[in-house]
């Protein structure tokens, strides 16, 4: 019998079984693994046995935690790095070239962007924006440079959700990969493979790590995609199969840029991941709850959550990712300074940056993640001066909405 997917979070069993049958993955703080041979520490470096020899390039405990993940998305791969950011950067870095353009949106994570815009340019890879929902213009942006086609699920802050089917079948038939970052909507709930997502990214920092215990990200690989297709990848191809992007972003981009995960971090996360259903579950619906409530009052202008029946991405964002689409939800106010105000009266809900935390947070997107972003790009981006992200915990409804409400109240 199949197993549900809160008893094989429990259930993963180690590839070797603990010496003295502890519970819980021991975490190996050890940089080097010792061979017995010569013989054997050469097969280990070409790849031709399986085993730890450097834990830049791979660890027991890390490779734990990757097992759990690839046991409950049903992935070809996992690869847990230090931060969402680095899964990302070793993801694009793995595909692109000089000359090649990457395909994706102004609704984008900050730092997301301008990995793309002010790093890679320098490289001579090129960010095209287009509106994701409006396939004809990802059609027209996609020419034979194109290495990826990238996204968020949702996107932070804007929340805005793209059919990722009709996506996907646009990618498929230009022969780009579709890369995705489901940060907001993890894998408990969002099944990436059956949307058509090649390879997905997380921030495990968020959802994950079990309540902001420590960074990390993983990425992921469904094995899906033809990586013949793909320039940067055509000789690990001929080489790896539909291997190719996993094997040369393990052989080559993650190790030289030094980005795989701690084993503290990857303890931490391995424990957060035990309870991620039950706190997604909580958090999300507590999230629709508090969206539904804080309609009614009168000094907010707007309150945007893709899970409200009055979302342009009600129906798209319910066929995706169910009842509950994440634990984020944005409210516009009067201005800026009622933003400000109504922040630094919040006495429950945190005043600070990060999502998914057990607590809930609250941060103004415009003057703090985007505040080196000109505001001509900010507006591009549709971060606007009025807008509150909050981000929601573990708290009781009733709290968290009579927190806002009060710190609405003159
Ligand atoms: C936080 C976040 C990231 C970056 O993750 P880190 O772990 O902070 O590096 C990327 N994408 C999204 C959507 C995020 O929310």
């Amino acid at each position: 019998m199949k197993q549900s997917f809160e008893t094989q979070l429990l259930n993963v069993p180690y590839d070797k079984q603990d010496a003295h049958l502890a519970l819980s993955m021991p975490v190996y703080n050890a940089v080097a693994f010792e061979c017995d041979t010569a013989e054997e520490m050469e097969q280990l470096f070409s790849g031709q046995a399986p085993g730890h020899y450097y834990s830049r390039v791979s660890n027991p405990t890390v490779a734990y935690y990757e097992e759990r993940v690839q046991a409950l998305t049903g992935a070809m791969s996992v690869t847990a790095s230090n931060s969402g950011m680095s899964a990302i950067s070793d993801t694009l870095m793995t595909i692109a070239y000089a000359g090649a353009n990457i395909v994706s949106s102004n609704h984008l994570f900050g730092n997301t962007y301008s990995l793309m815009k002010n790093i890679f340019s320098h490289f001579d890879v090129e960010l095209r924006t287009c509106d994701m929902t409006n396939l004809d213009e990802v059609r027209s942006q996609i020419d034979n440079r194109t290495c990826a086609v990238f996204l968020e699920i949702i996107s932070n802050p804007q929340l805005e959700v793209v059919d990722l089917k009709s996506l996907s079948a646009v990618c498929n038939e230009l022969n780009v990969p579709l890369i995705a970052d489901s940060t907001v909507v993890p894998f408990c709930v969002f099944d990436a493979k059956a949307l058509g997502v090649n390879i997905e990214v997380i921030s495990s920092t968020k959802y994950i790590s079990g309540g902001a215990t420590s960074t990390g990200g993983l990425l992921i690989d469904y094995g899906t995609f033809d990586w013949s297709r793909s320039k940067a990848l055509k000789t690990w191809h001929d080489k790896f199969g539909n291997k190719a992007f996993t094997m040369r972003m393990k052989k080559e981009t993650g190790r030289c840029l030094g980005s795989y995960m701690t084993p503290q971090a990857a303890y931490m996360q391995t424990l957060g991941l035990e309870t991620l259903k039950m706190r997604f579950e909580r958090q999300s619906s507590t999230c629709l709850a508090l969206a539904q409530r804080l309609q009614t009052l009168p000094a907010i202008a707007s309150v945007n959550y893709p899970g409200l029946k009055d979302s342009t991405f009600y129906q798209i964002s319910l066929a995706q990712f169910g009842q509950y689409p994440g634990a984020m939800l944005t409210i516009d106010l009067a201005s800026r300074a009622a933003c400000f105000d109504c922040l630094n009266r919040l006495k429950i809900i945190r005043r600070a940056t990060n999502l998914f935390d057990n607590r809930s947070l609250a941060i103004h997107p415009a003057s703090t993640i985007y505040v080196t972003f000109s505001l001509e790009q900010r507006e591009k981006m549709h971060i606007r001066e009025h807008t509150i992200r909050l981000s929601i915990g573990l708290e009781s409804v009733d709290d968290l909405f009579e927190d806002i409400r009060q710190s609405l109240s003159r």
